[in-house]
Formats: C-alpha cells, sequence, structure tokens
C-alpha cells in the first residue's frame, strides 16, 4: 500500500469517455453537411496526429476548430450524448472513484464546459476540472479558444501540474501524448498509459504501466 500522499490526474477524452469529444461535437455540428463524411475523417486524422505527437496538439487543436462553426447548441446536444459514453470501467467503479474524490483531479486538452456533467458523476469537484474553455460571440457560437489556458497548448497539463504545485506522488492516466509529456514535470510522477478505448504505440512506449481498464489503475494505486 502507497503512502497517503498521492494525487489522480485523469485525462477526459478517450479516457473517462469512450471516444474523442471534438470528433462528436465535429459529427453534431456537420450532421446536416453534404461533405460531413470527408471533413469528418479529415478532423479525426488531425486528431490523431495531435495525440500521437505527430503534430503540436495546439496546431491539430486550431486546425479542427478552424474545420466548423460550433454553437451553444451544438456543445448543449454533446452533453446530453456524452453521459452515454463513459468508458465502462469507470462507470464499475464510480464508488472508488466517489470515495476518493479529493485526490482526483481532470486534465483535458478537452472542453471544461463538456467535461463538468460527467466529472459531477463521480463527484469530481469542478475546481478540479481543468480544461479548454470556449469562446463565443454575441449571437451564441464559438469564435476559438482561450489562448492564456495553458492546455490549448503541448506541455499544457505539464504547466498546469506545476501551477498547482503538488507535492508527493502523481498518478497520471491517460492514452495520449500530451498525457505521457507529464513525465516531463519530476521524479514523482507515475505515468500510465490507458488503453480501454484505445492502443497507441508510442504512448505505451513511454508508460511507467499500462492499464487495461480503470482495474489495473486501483491496483496500481492500492499495491505498487
Ligand atoms: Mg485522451
Amino acid at each position: 500500500m502507497r503512502e497517503n500522499n498521492w494525487i489522480l490526474i485523469l485525462d477526459f477524452d478517450s479516457t473517462i469517455i469512450k471516444s474523442e469529444s471534438l470528433d462528436l461535437l465535429s459529427g453534431i455540428v456537420l450532421d446536416k453537411d453534404k461533405d460531413k463524411v470527408a471533413k469528418l475523417q479529415k478532423i479525426k486524422r488531425l486528431t490523431e496526429q495531435g495525440m500521437n505527437g505527430i503534430i503540436p496538439f495546439q496546431d491539430s487543436l486550431d486546425q479542427r476548430l478552424q474545420s466548423i462553426a460550433i454553437t451553444k447548441e451544438d456543445i448543449q446536444l454533446l452533453n446530453e450524448i456524452l453521459v452515454d459514453l463513459i468508458t465502462p470501467s469507470f462507470i464499475q467503479n464510480r464508488k472508488w472513484l466517489m470515495k476518493n474524490s479529493d485526490r482526483v483531479y481532470i486534465f483535458s486538452g478537452g472542453f471544461k464546459e463538456t467535461i463538468l456533467p460527467v466529472a459531477e458523476i463521480f463527484k469530481i469537484k469542478s475546481n478540479h476540472v481543468f480544461a479548454n474553455t470556449f469562446i463565443y460571440s454575441d449571437i451564441g457560437e464559438v469564435t476559438g479558444i482561450c489562448k492564456k489556458n495553458p492546455f490549448s497548448r503541448s506541455g499544457g497539463k505539464v504547466e498546469k501540474a506545476r501551477e498547482l504545485n503538488f507535492n508527493g506522488e502523481i498518478i497520471m492516466v491517460g492514452d495520449g501524448n500530451t498525457d505521457a509529456e507529464m513525465k516531463n514535470l519530476n521524479q514523482n510522477v507515475n505515468f500510465i498509459a490507458f488503453t480501454e478505448n484505445i492502443y497507441r504505440d508510442s504512448v505505451v512506449k513511454k508508460a511507467d504501466v499500462v492499464a487495461e481498464s480503470f482495474n489495473d489503475v486501483i491496483n496500481f494505486i492500492q499495491h505498487a
């Protein structure tokens, strides 16, 4: 059993939920677009390139946001479907997450307003959720994201962890390159590659531990 001085930082997209929220949001936005299939393929490709670290995260995100015109209604629709897309092993371990919620944080390159309703299901505090934030026009269209927010760029998760000045052990769980980057923070970080939804070779190679489900994460915390 490890000492009591640990915190757990969870990624959101393809970790707590089964897929990428911006891909899902793009599907909603492009629902009636005649080029929907081609445009979605392009967006998915940009997502993958960002997650695998082939292009910088900020380029991946900027190019995806430029491809679609998102409205507040689209985000509302996304929030309605996200609760049904939670990763099965997170649902199974909801009680454990609720019990340990004081130690649980979410760091995501996704969007805070779509993460909060899911975080609430696990009783993860809203002030433990760190993610990108949309900027809206007067008529409720997304015009971009807040660039002052560290999550809008590569290395954002490390930057935020440094700012929060956690002491003790950090256990970072995620499927993507931006999660693996957390190893750059200091020696107290254990990176767990989460592969229940997607297995990325380039990310697994950088991992201390590989978790096929959230059960493996709990085992690591309780026994390692
Ligand atoms: Mg992810």
